[in-house]
């Protein structure tokens, strides 16, 4: 009897499927902001296309359509959805969407200046319109490349959204058209993946950011400057040709030979710099229009600080500067934005049938005075109270009603509701103290702020006693906190440590079902796209294992696997041995080499460190004491809470494991396990020692492993037979195969899915006595293994045939074949018996 196989295949290689990343939270983004972000990038993708193959053309739509247009649908969808949109942005972002994402942060200059650098860009495109990108489709296209270009380089080498917060020249215009806050609250626009770009960023927070930087030197410089860029861009067109039907006539659109002869002396009207002053050249005139105006703005603006501030705190006895500079900026973007509609896209609109300009100018002027309204009326202190009262509307544990969209009516119902509610004031002033808490930490509140806030506690009820209370129990956890700088973070901090702490979750979760080998570069990998320095991600790795979460709970789990498999190897090397008790020891070593490799990966063990070697050595052990000390060294390794967590679930599966006395306990345990091959192997294995019961082989009988339903069948199939039959060659299990090809050397180091696929492909035949398994001379690519009786090995043909050796059952026959195909080298005949 002997198991012929064919030449084994190459070793099956598993590969773990990376599950899916869960995608961060993030604001909920509607349906529709995701086909107009498409759409935009379509656009701004044709725009050069157009501009460089339609010259008569090109101008006029690129600058009186497209650009016209956008500063009011910034202000129409609202600044988050704009910067989802942006198609600059999405080329800033393409090497964050190759995971190459630039690891530089802007300069503390930069970041304390920021206003300035755009300012510059902004001012440097106006000029670069007014003596060459106006009318030339070539130069548009220039244009519209090379800011591409610059965005997609910025991302490359530097961190986040730098060139969309530092850079971009529309960054200051998107932020003056609609902050403090838009016509209509929308989801935030924070990154998926935060790097704490961005100190205040506006895309977590964008008035928090307003409120914060409302005295920054170089946010006055652009607000003040901006009514007067604008004024002055179209303002030149007059100053150039002395008529404003200049700019209003369109015939702008279509000059591509401005640049020819904008750095030369004027001579004529149209080369003339200034038509009171034709000698000066265009681009010297140009600029010094655009300068003159800006400054002119921001001097006429920082001079009526002072009285619209006295005339602001009259009204408002309780103002304060931030206040004041609120009102100017309110004005300054108001006047910027109708300036800007009085001139931008009116050589096209005015073509147009009556209606449309009429209905465009009314849309334009509605929008200016509801947002300016709105705008107006925004303080500080409003901002305050809404993100307190948002705090304490989160709350909500009505399920009945869902909360309001309108926020003073959610909080009124909150309010009322948590009030009547049996734990009545008590539970009230708990919400407030939570969202107290909550707002301070997010760092848009200050705490001088929420002293502030009397209408709101007056409205919940709050006795000034409660109150101080609360604030004074906050005191005493700020201290701690303050003892504890990490604690002491701002919100992008924050949400770049939730972002990561998300991410590094998912990966942890990913390497502890995985059954394949972890990337051991990734977390190093990982840190650098969300910057997060070693000491942080040991802070979160604290956190998110220490957590009530499941990792946790999982990594004890692994230390379980360990202490369960080296239980049940040393109670098989306890019985004599045999080639089934040699594979599932095989089987049950991987795994626990798998559980050790995963519990030290997840910790961050470095793989090559010699503790880490130590440890791993330890846990690997056969000896109980010595995965005792390996245990004890693990936990001195790692934070307090998830290191007593460990020993005590270590501690706990030891004395489980304790009670399993008898082989065939340790083998219950382990037709259990979620590892296939263990489950059948264990099952097979208890059957030799008469352990197998109805419930084993029904449970197994219908598990989700082709090989254990197979292995509980063929044992089911069996018990009607007597118990020697079991492993008896008529009609062999794939286990029962697996077993005998492992005992052959040259697939001895096969894992099991290979010798499982081997043993699927392998066939039993019988023979007669002086049967012929292969003949010298013929071809062949099989191994016999002989499960019963014998062999004898000729050499030489007919008479001269002589036997040179003989096989008894256990022995291999033609491994040769396996590696070199030639002919046999020698006849195989069963011997008789
Ligand atoms: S701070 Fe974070 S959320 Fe804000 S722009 Fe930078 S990376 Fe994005």
């Amino acid at each position: 009897m002997a198991v012929a196989t064919p030449r084994p295949p190459a070793t099956p290689i598993t590969k773990s499927t990376p599950a899916k990343h869960k995608r961060a939270a993030e604001g909920e983004v509607e349906w529709w902001v995701e086909p107009i972000r498409w759409f935009a990038l379509v656009v701004f993708i044709a725009v050069p296309v157009f501009a460089h193959m339609m010259q008569p053309y090109a101008g006029r739509i690129v600058w009186t359509v497209v650009v016209a247009s956008i500063p009011l649908f910034i202000v129409l969808v609202g600044y988050h959805r704009w910067r989802r949109i942006c198609p600059l942005a999405f080329f800033a972002q393409i090497p964050v969407r190759l995971r190459r994402p630039g690891v530089k942060k802007a300069s503390p200059w930069l970041q304390a200046n920021y206003y300035y650098i755009p300012v510059a860009i902004f001012t440097v495109s106006l000029w670069l319109r007014l003596i060459s990108t106006n009318g030339d489709g070539h130069a548009i296209t220039a244009f519209f490349v090379l800011i591409s270009l610059a965005a997609l380089i910025f991302g490359a080498f530097y961190t986040g959204k730098t060139w969309c917060n530092y850079i971009c020249p529309v960054s200051f215009i998107e932020k003056i058209y609609t902050e403090p806050h838009g016509l209509r609250e929308t989801p935030n626009s924070q990154c998926t993946k935060c790097t704490a770009c961005k100190n205040l960023c506006p895309d977590i927070n964008e008035e928090n950011g307003y409120w914060k930087e409302i005295g920054m030197k170089s946010k006055r410089f652009a607000y003040f400057l901006f009514p007067g860029l604008v004024f002055g861009f179209y303002f030149y067109y007059y100053l150039q040709a002395g008529r404003w039907s200049a700019y209003f006539d369109g015939r702008w659109t279509d000059d591509p030979m401005v640049i020819h002869y904008a750095f030369m002396p004027g001579y004529d009207a149209q080369t003339a710099g200034f038509f009171f002053l034709p000698v000066i050249p265009r681009a010297v005139a140009s600029l010094a229009t655009l300068a003159f105006c800006g400054l002119t703005s921001y001097f006429l603006l920082t001079q009526l600080e002072r009285p619209i501030g006295n005339w602001v705190r009259r009204r408002e006895p309780e103002a304060d500067d931030p206040r004041v500079r609120h009102v100017m900026f309110s004005i300054a973007a108001f006047t910027a934005f109708t300036t800007f509609y009085t001139f931008a896209g009116a050589p096209t609109l005015w073509r147009a049938p009556w209606a449309v300009p009429h209905l465009f100018l009314i849309v334009v002027v509605l929008t200016a005075t509801l947002f300016l309204a709105r705008r107006l009326r925004r303080t500080q202190k409003t901002f305050a109270e809404e993100t307190l009262a948002k705090n304490i509307i989160k709350r909500w544990e009505w399920t009945d009603i869902q909360p309001p969209r309108d926020l003073h009516e959610a909080f009124l119902i909150h309010t009322i509701r948590t009030r009547e509610s049996a734990k009545g004031q008590t539970q009230v002033i708990e919400i407030y103290k939570d969202a107290v808490r909550e707002t301070l930490a997010n760092g848009f509140v200050t705490r001088e702020e929420v002293q502030l806030l009397e209408s709101l506690r007056s409205q919940l009820q709050i006795k000034k006693a409660d109150h101080e209370k609360v604030m004074a129990a906050l005191a005493e956890e700020e201290r701690a906190m303050i003892s504890d700088p990490s604690k002491q973070i701002s919100a992008e901090k924050r949400l770049q440590l939730e972002t990561y702490k998300r991410a590094l979750e998912n990966y942890l979760e990913r390497v502890l079902a995985a059954e394949g080998d972890a990337d051991d570069s990734f977390i190093i990998k990982l840190r650098a796209e969300y910057r997060v320095t070693k000491e942080e991600h040991a802070a979160v790795l604290d956190d998110l294992l220490g957590g009530a979460g499941g990792i946790a709970t999982r990594l004890a789990e692994e230390l379980g696997i360990i202490e369960r498999t080296s239980h049940a190897i040393n109670a098989l090397e306890a019985e004599p041995s045999a080639a089934a008790h040699d594979l599932l020891k095989d089987l049950l070593r991987r795994r626990r080499v798998h559980a050790v490799d995963r519990l030290l990966r997840s910790l961050s063990f470095e793989p090559r460190d010699e503790t880490s070697l130590i440890i791993r050595a330890g846990l690997c052990s056969n000896n109980r004491a010595q995965r005792q000390t390996a245990v004890e060294q693990l936990s001195a390794q790692i934070p307090p809470i998830v290191g007593e967590r460990l020993t005590q679930s270590h501690r706990e599966t030891v004395s489980k494991q304790a009670e399993l006395t008898t082989l065939a306990s340790a083998l219950r345990v382990q037709t259990e396990s979620v590892d296939p091959y263990v489950r059948a192997v264990a099952l097979y294995v208890l059957a030799e020692q008469g352990g197998v019961d109805a419930d084993i082989l029904a449970r197994l009988g219908t598990d989700e492993h082709e090989l254990v339903r197979e292995t509980a069948a063929h044992l089911k199939e069996q018990q009607g037979r007597e118990p020697s039959a079991v492993g008896a060659h008529a009609g062999l299990s794939t286990v029962e195969k697996m077993i005998a090809l492992r005992s052959a050397p040259i697939f001895s180091s096969l894992p099991p899915e290979g010798l499982a696929e081997l043993g699927r492909a392998s066939d039993e035949h019988e023979y007669a006595a002086d049967e012929a398994l292969c003949v010298q001379g013929e071809s062949g690519n099989e191994v016999f293994i002989l499960l019963a009786g014998g062999v004898n090995v000729l050499i030489g043909q007919g008479a001269n045939a002589r036997v040179v050796a003989e096989e008894k059952a256990g022995g291999f026959i033609g491994e040769m074949a396996v590696l070199d195909p030639a002919p046999r080298s020698a006849t195989v005949v069963a011997k008789a018996g």
